[in-house]
């Protein structure tokens, strides 16, 4: 009886080490086909530019006699397609020093209502460029242990994308707000909107809603995952609410304390 007994959890430490051995080859295959698609993404995006500039550039060389004026109108392009790459590259390398520096968090006890100021200076004049008027609710005055530079990258990506996608004359508005454990922060604002189809994906590298009108106002399809990257590191969560053509809002919960 005991040699039968001893067999059957032989036989079910076996199935169970087979079956996570099983696993874990399903979740490298996973990985590696997610690595895969990261390069061929990152190839795709970083040739359309370059292949832009080649165009404009072959058409004014091959044209004999082209007026000046149209070598204004090209280069002005070619220097459009050459801020697009710098763009992209700037991004990816955040995106890879996140990467990298995951397990070198910078913690320091910040003052997040000071940091969100600073957030809100440095993006108020390009909100007004286009009549966006950007508020600051402070509910309570926070002090929490972040990596300050990861964070200002995430929320200012936030920002940003909420004067990105809206209309002339709309607003945004950014809160902050506090209980014993956590600290959040809403971004939220009148603009575009993003379908339900499409919020699963947002946080995606490269995903865009509307390639077209990302590529106009110079997206990348980038900043969400790295917003997302950041607040993950701080053990936090980040939340998408929608409605086309009424607005987005973004909330953000981080522990007040840091948990390594
Ligand atoms: P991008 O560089 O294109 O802005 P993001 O990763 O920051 O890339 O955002 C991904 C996509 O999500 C954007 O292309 C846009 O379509 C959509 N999006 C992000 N934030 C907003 C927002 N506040 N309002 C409407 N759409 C948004």
């Amino acid at each position: 009886y005991l040699d039968e007994k001893l067999t059957v959890s032989g036989f079910t430490e076996m199935k169970n080490i087979s079956e996570s051995f099983n696993h874990m080859i399903v979740r490298m295959q996973k990985l590696e086909k997610s690595r895969q698609e990261f390069v061929s993404n990152v190839s795709h995006e970083l040739k359309t530019p370059i292949t832009s500039i080649k165009v404009l550039a072959d058409s004014l060389v091959m044209q004999e006699d082209a007026p000046i004026e149209m070598y204004r109108e090209f280069m002005v392009d070619i220097t459009d397609e050459i801020e697009r790459e710098n763009k992209i590259i700037n991004d990816l390398l955040s995106l890879v020093k996140l990467d990298k520096t995951a397990s070198e968090m910078n913690i320091a006890s910040i003052n997040i209502n000071e940091l969100l100021e600073q957030l809100m200076k440095r993006l108020r004049p390009i909100a007004a460029k286009r009549n966006i008027e950007v508020v600051l609710e402070s509910y309570r005055p926070v002090i929490a242990e972040v990596d300050e530079v990861k964070l200002s990258l995430a929320i200012s990506n936030l920002i940003e994308n909420a004067i990105k996608y809206n209309v002339d004359e709309g607003w945004v508005r950014v809160s902050l707000n506090a209980d014993h454990k956590f600290f959040y922060i809403k971004v939220s604002d009148s603009g575009v909107g993003i379908p339900e189809d499409a919020q699963d994906f947002i946080f995606e590298r490269f995903y865009r809603v509307d390639k077209a009108r990302s590529r106009e106002t110079g997206g990348t399809g980038l900043g969400l995952s790295i917003t997302r990257n950041a607040i993950l590191m701080h053990r936090g969560a980040i939340k998408v609410y929608s409605k086309v053509n009424e607005g987005t809002t973004f909330t953000v919960r981080i522990p007040l304390s840091y948990i390594a």
